[in-house]
């Protein structure tokens, strides 16, 4: 079956759903960091982001907090409902590491007094520059009412998937979550889209310390895909066999 590619991004490939208003997120293999500066691939990542996205969505959508997850459709995919990205990275942070640690001289490590939010502009071309609230309704990417149903979902998913970690030995660090505008009919919700995944988490384990996502990879720590995998093992959602990006996709059951 041919598909139509709507979008190639660095992690993943949306196609045209099945139905009018879905759309098929196929995760990759792919992984970068700085700003498309350092590339690779950590094998078998695809399918470990698509079981863990998965499973953190349908939690989250158990407590009530809207996202545009359908159903996993294969190793690989998933399929969700076509939203309006708000072309605004909401990160939200508990301990201070990366960006943080480094702008404001904060050892990484250090708990903050209370969880922090920051928002950035999603522009490749700019490297994803850092935005006041300010900034985000002057320029119109999102109103003070998409913003005031953002804040608060941020912070509940916070709470919730700070416990849900913390129930499995890792500390959630930090997280990017990503907005979507659903309309129904002629109703519009906000929705959370994308992914939540160790590629848009920092989660460290509750004894070691040890870093278990993408730093693993930005900083070039080794046993990438084994952090991934014991994040999966850790939530319950570790496949027996992960197929090889490529590989015929198996219908999930
Ligand atoms: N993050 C992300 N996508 C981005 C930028 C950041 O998923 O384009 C996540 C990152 O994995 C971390 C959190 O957001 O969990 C905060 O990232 P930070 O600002 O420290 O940026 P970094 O130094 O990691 O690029």
């Amino acid at each position: 079956m041919r598909r139509r590619r709507i979008y190639e991004g660095k992690a993943k490939v949306l196609f045209e759903g099945p139905q009018p208003g879905t759309i098929v997120q196929y995760f990759k293999d792919d992984a970068t960091a700085f700003n498309n500066q350092k590339r690779g691939t950590i094998t078998g990542k695809g399918v470990l982001n698509n079981s863990i996205s998965e499973y953190l969505m349908l939690r989250l959508e158990a407590i009530g907090v809207p996202t545009h997850f359908v159903r996993r459709l294969n190793m690989r995919e998933q399929l969700v409902r076509e939203v309006e990205i708000i072309p605004i990275e909401v990160v939200v942070r508990n301990v201070a590491a990366g960006s943080i640690s480094k702008r404001l001289g904060i050892e990484e490590g250090t708990t903050l007094p209370r969880p922090i939010l920051e928002y950035y502009y999603k522009k490749d071309e700019l490297g994803d520059p850092m935005v006041s609230e300010e900034h985000i309704a002057a320029f119109g990417w999102a109103s003070s009412m998409d913003l005031d149903d953002m804040v608060p979902l941020a912070l509940r998913v916070n709470d919730f998937l700070t416990g849900l970690f913390l129930g499995v030995g890792l500390r959630l660090i930090d997280f990017k979550l990503e907005f979507g505008r659903l309309w129904e009919e002629d109703e519009m919700r906000i929705v959370l889209a994308d992914e939540i995944s160790p590629d848009s988490c920092r989660l460290w384990d509750v004894k070691t310390n040890e870093k278990m996502d993408k730093d693993r990879f930005r900083h070039d720590l080794g046993k990438v895909e084994e952090a991934y995998q014991e994040v999966a093992r850790r939530l319950g959602v570790l496949p027996d066999s992960i197929p090889a990006e490529g590989s015929r996709p198996m219908l999930v059951q």
